[in-house]
């Protein structure tokens, strides 16, 4: 739990989120600011601040947390149409929650 950070506290339910799914390793939440149809958030628990953090070690939460954006997108209906996966890193590249998270958007057709 890093202080401050708006995802620890969702995480941990400090913070209210539209919560579709949570496991004792990642939850995954509507992003209030929908920038698509479907635009889910899935974020490990634990803090992680971003892509350029994550070690050898984090392998196996990343690739759930990759598994569980490709689940949501069946149970959203969107898996057939199709989807986007996102992970932005850092502030160049449009980061601006520093908390790993991976953006399921979908939905327009
Ligand atoms: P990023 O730009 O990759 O850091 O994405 C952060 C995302 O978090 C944005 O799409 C925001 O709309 C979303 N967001 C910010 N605050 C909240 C919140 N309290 N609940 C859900 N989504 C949020
Ligand atoms: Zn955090």
């Amino acid at each position: 739990m890093e202080r401050g950070c708006i995802f620890c506290q969702i995480v941990s339910g400090e913070k209210p989120a539209d919560f579709l799914y949570q496991d004792q390793s990642l939850v995954v939440f509507k992003d209030i600011y929908p920038h698509a149809p479907v635009h889910l958030l899935i974020a490990p628990r634990r803090h992680i601040r971003s892509i350029n953090e994550v070690t050898e070690q984090d392998k196996e939460i990343i690739s759930q947390v990759i598994l569980k954006g490709k689940e949501m997108a069946k149970e959203q209906g969107v898996a057939k149409s199709g989807y986007k996966l996102l992970f932005n890193v850092e502030q160049g590249g449009g980061q601006v929650i520093f908390h790993v998270h991976l953006h399921l958007l979908g939905g327009w057709r």
